[in-house]
């Protein structure tokens, strides 16, 4: 069994929510052990405010379940969890996992009896929940009521470090979880962490065998990587890496000013972002691919690519809510920039998806340096 590392490293308790101290206090309350974990624990270490706060502990997702009014119980792979609702915010409360649980368990089916399941799953310690996390720095664990961050993986050194490594054999991993592909990017670009080399060269595996992965699970992941304030860096480094083109393939065929143009947008987004502005999905969706399909948009010179040519069609599968959507706010821009008195005007006043067209028309505005007169009369049309 690995052993805690005692290293002391402290962290601001101040910045912990109390309603996730709250949590803690009454599972702990009940007898169990509860723990922060994951992302918090790491962004508190590094000085910062974390986005939410995961909690793990001993007890089975039906004894969370028993233990808060306003609970809700998830399925996931092979696992069950439960969001316990503490002032209105939701808080992951997950159970302690035996064994890392690879890719391919599969997920608890939707129709399942999930208090029943719950029962049945094994609850493993923290030292193997640790182990079954993606990286280092997100595999600690810190007690508030004792001060104390457990370390079973050298995660506290890495945080140190400002450095980005896989647990477990990382070509494995890659291999097997797409996703950190994606979460390797986007959590290094926002924390300025430097990726290991073994991990790095893990990436660049897990990079190659992309396409083999199914696409919503992809774009899912991409379209995050572009609402957390680093989209222009994350696009740039995806660029280096090859992620882009092997999430959307048409991508592959942006020319050099519609990268530069990607780029800017995604430069401004975090500009919004950090004026608390973040984009809805088909909006993102729509961004990134706004060079190819309406290079106009963007003051670039190529020939548009058709609509119909952006977005993967998979094996005769109806597209996907998300990418129907992203591609009418893409269409919208055309008629945007002809203003509200246009043919089109009517029927995009009338649509529910306009305030995403208009957050993108507002965007492209932002990167390029455009007038926002026309945008203003839009906004006014829209709140008559
Ligand atoms: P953020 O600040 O974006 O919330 P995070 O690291 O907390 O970053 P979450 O998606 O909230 O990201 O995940 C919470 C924790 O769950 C992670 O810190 C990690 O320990 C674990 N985790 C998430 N995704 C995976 C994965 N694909 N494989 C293994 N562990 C994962
Ligand atoms: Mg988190």
């Amino acid at each position: 069994m690995p052993q805690a590392s005692a290293t002391p490293m402290t962290l601001d308790a101040s910045r912990i929510d109390p309603n996730a101290l709250a949590i803690l206090e009454r599972l702990r309350g009940a007898g169990f052990q509860a723990l922060l974990v994951g992302g918090c624990v790491r962004d508190l270490l590094l000085g910062q405010t974390p986005k939410d706060f995961d909690i793990a502990t001993d007890a089975r997702a039906d004894q969370t379940h028993g233990l808060f009014e306003d609970c809700l119980m998830l399925g996931g792979r092979g696992s069950v969890m439960t969001l316990v609702f503490q002032g209105g915010k939701p808080f992951d409360v997950a159970t302690l996992r035996p064994l890392r649980t690879p890719a391919s368990t599969p997920r608890v089916p939707l129709d399942a009896d999930l208090l029943a399941v719950a029962r049945e799953l094994p609850v493993g310690t923290v030292a193997e929940d640790a182990a079954s996390r993606d990286f280092s720095i997100n595999a600690l664990f810190h007690d508030p009521a004792t001060g104390q961050t457990l370390d079973f993986v050298g995660g506290v050194d890495d945080v140190r470090g400002r450095v980005l490594r896989s647990l477990g054999e990382p070509s494995a991993r890659f291999r097997d979880d797409p996703s950190l592909v994606y979460r390797a990017l986007r959590i290094s670009a926002r924390r300025g962490l430097t990726m290991e080399p073994r991990t790095l060269e893990a990436l660049r595996e897990g990079v190659a065998a992309l396409p083999t992965s199914p696409f919503a699970l992809r774009l899912h992941e991409l379209l995050e990587c572009l609402s957390l304030g680093v989209a222009g860096a994350c696009l740039r480094r995806m660029r280096e890496l090859d992620v882009l083109a092997r999430t959307l393939p048409s991508l592959g065929r942006l020319g050099p000013s519609a990268w530069e143009a990607l780029f800017s947008l995604g430069d401004a987004m975090d500009r919004g972002h950090a004026q608390g502005r973040v984009l809805g999905h088909p909006a993102r969706l729509a961004a990134l691919l706004l060079p190819l399909a309406d290079p106009q948009a963007v003051s670039g010179g190529d020939a548009p690519v058709p609509l119909a040519e952006l977005v993967p069609a998979e094996d005769g599968a109806e597209r996907p809510p998300l990418v129907e959507d992203g591609l009418t706010v893409l269409a919208a821009q055309r008629v945007l920039r002809q203003g509200p008195d246009s043919a089109g005007a009517p029927e995009l006043l009338g649509s529910h998806l306009l305030t995403e067209a208009l957050d993108v028309y507002a965007l492209t505005l932002d990167a390029t340096g455009g007038s926002r007169q026309g945008l203003d009369a839009w906004r006014a049309r829209q709140g008559a």
